[in-house]
């Protein structure tokens, strides 16, 4: 069995810097942004059932998911949310866990930005948190997304506070210091996680 090390930290903390550190070393990342797209492709049943339920006003013209027509028909609305969610929690999931299965490899990493918030430490065996203070992780998040300081602000308001995730962590990677430093603490990680995962 793939042993799973969940990465996680609060937005603009470095997760995508520290996951590519990863990659660069060729451990498999599964990565909870990119299944939640792939669970509603073109073909999907989840798409089906959203375009069954919504109607094919939340489809652009070339069949795709328009996520903002389904932003729309969701928002200020909780039963269809829940029912929106109840049916994408679900299929994350199912094809985070099949994606897991076939990674290649002695461990993988599972970076999911809300890890903690939606309990799925579980599936992971250790959590790795990138941490950094939230004023670093506000003017990096502004600096990368061109976004105001308001949104950037809610949004961490929103998710786990930081001693939320500290508590939740096996590990820590201090992304207060360069790319560099950042770099090297994978590094080191990467070594303590092809032990761990041969001992198990
Ligand atoms: P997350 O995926 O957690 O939201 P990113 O990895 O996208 O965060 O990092 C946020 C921004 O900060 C990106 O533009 C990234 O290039 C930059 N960044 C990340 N780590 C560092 C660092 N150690 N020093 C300077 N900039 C960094």
């Amino acid at each position: 069995m793939t042993f799973v090390v969940g990465l996680t930290g609060g937005i603009g903390s470095g997760k995508s810097a520290a996951t590519q550190k990863f990659e660069k070393l060729g451990v498999t990342v599964v990565d909870a942004d990119v299944v939640a797209r792939q669970v509603v492709e073109p073909g999907t049943e989840a798409l089906a059932r959203i375009v069954a339920y919504f109607g094919e006003e939340v489809l652009s013209a070339d069949g795709e998911l328009d996520r903002s027509a389904l932003r729309n028909a969701v928002f200020d609305n909780d039963e269809h949310k829940t029912w929106l969610n109840q049916l994408l929690h679900p299929a994350i999931r199912t094809l985070m866990q099949q994606q897991i299965t076939h990674a290649p490899g002695p461990y993988c990493i599972l970076a999911v930005p809300l890890l903690i918030e939606n309990n799925l430490t579980g599936m992971c065996r250790r959590v790795v948190v990138v941490d950094c203070p939230e004023s670093m992780q506000l003017a990096r998040a502004i600096k990368r997304d061109g976004s105001d300081e308001r949104i950037i602000k809610n949004i961490i308001k929103s998710q786990a506070s930081r001693e939320q995730r500290l508590s939740a962590a096996d590990d820590v990677i201090d992304n207060s210091g360069s790319i560099d430093q950042l770099a090297s603490q994978v590094t080191r990680l990467h070594h303590q996680y092809l032990t761990l995962s041969q001992a198990s």
